[in-house]
């Protein structure tokens, strides 16, 4: 199913345009902000490539946009690439043996290297060396080879699907989380701007309370509802005009769909409000269990909709108010003990 709301990029997502290309022109993970500033300096300072860096976080919340704006600030190349393309420990060596003095590399979904590929990597985070061995059997030799330093620029949505030798050899590891409402406001109101939308104040903050803290869906938002503005001849995006066009697209007041009422639905009625575990949801739902766990859950866990217990997934009180339910009784207390 094509979810309007999800988090994870689609083909159909022409974002270039509103990317913001400075630190100044990002808005919001401040604590982000002002430690990447302090270490770009300090890099600059010392004429030495950037410590290597790791992103964690949800999906669209910005990982990719702060690796360039990253090779910006320091005035360097940016190359890219991602777990699941490199296939094999060469189509890695060859990435790195192009990169050039303090350049940085950007690996998104890094969790999901092959083990081969990540025993490249270490080495080269490490010492800036490529161990190499060439040819087969008896005949095999091991090389050496120097690498320019480099910055490798790591991506992932959960620090804890990454090896513990991966983990530990990033220096500057920085945790984005969800946007608040005034700051996804700005973020839309910005995006308008730039894609020429005429809005107003409370039309930028229904689209922002619908895009579930996540900036990759405000711009989503944002540009369908500019499509019902045009087709309805509105000269400017209203809280009115977003309300209507919102809620034709099946997003509710506060940015679930279809996907994540069907997800609560199925605990609160099924399940009795759980708890239940996530290998059950997953079969009942038939949804592959990492993208509940990446792109469903997170959103509803920081709406306080969900908790995470050793028995399994619960639903609080405020996700049975949410869908207009009434809470069963649960033998199981819903806070405490564990
Ligand atoms: P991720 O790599 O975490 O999945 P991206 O960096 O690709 O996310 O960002 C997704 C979209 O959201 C991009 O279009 C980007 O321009 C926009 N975006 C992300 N963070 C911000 C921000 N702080 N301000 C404005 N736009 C943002």
């Amino acid at each position: 199913p094509r979810r309007l709301v999800t988090p994870e990029k689609r083909d159909d997502d022409t974002d270039a345009s509103i990317r913001p290309l400075s630190l100044d022109d990002f808005t919001g993970q401040e604590a982000a902000r002002k430690n990447l500033r302090v270490f770009i300096e300090a890099a600059k300072a010392r004429g030495e490539a950037l410590d290597h860096v790791l992103f964690v976080g949800p999906p669209g919340l910005g990982k990719t946009t702060l690796a360039q704006i990253l090779a910006r600030e320091l005035g360097v190349n940016f190359r890219s690439t991602s777990g699941p393309v490199i296939a094999k420990a060469g189509d890695l060596a060859a990435q790195l043996t192009n990169l050039e003095e303090r350049d940085v590399l950007f690996i998104d979904e890094i969790h999901r290297l092959s083990p081969a590929v990540e025993e490249i990597l270490y080495p080269a985070m490490e010492d800036f060396q490529l161990d190499l061995i060439i040819g087969e059997g008896p005949a095999a030799r091991s090389v050496k080879i120097d690498l320019s330093k480099f910055t490798l620029v790591g991506a992932t949505t959960r620090a804890g699907l990454l090896t513990t030798p991966l983990r530990d050899r990033f220096g500057i590891p920085i945790r984005l989380n969800f946007y608040t409402v005034p700051e996804l406001e700005s973020i839309v109101a910005r995006g308008a701007r730039v894609l020429g939308i005429a809005m107003s104040e409370d039309g930028a903050n229904e689209i922002a309370r619908r895009a579930r803290g996540t900036p990759r869906i405000a711009g989503r938002l944002l540009r369908r509802v500019r499509d019902f503005a045009i087709v309805d001849k509105e000269p400017s995006v209203t809280r009115r005009v977003a309300d209507r066009a919102l809620g034709l697209l099946d997003v509710d007041a506060i940015g679930l769909d279809q996907m994540d009422r069907r997800y609560l639905t199925l605990i609160a009625e099924n399940f009795g409000g759980g708890p239940v575990g996530i290998e059950t949801i997953a079969a009942a739902l038939s949804e592959p269990r990492d993208a509940i766990e990446d792109i469903i859950e997170p959103y509803l866990l920081q709406q306080g909709f969900l908790q995470r217990t050793p028995r399994g997934r619960l639903l609080t009180t405020n996700a049975f108010k949410h869908l207009g339910m009434a809470e069963p009784r649960r033998e199981t207390p819903q806070f405490g003990l564990f």
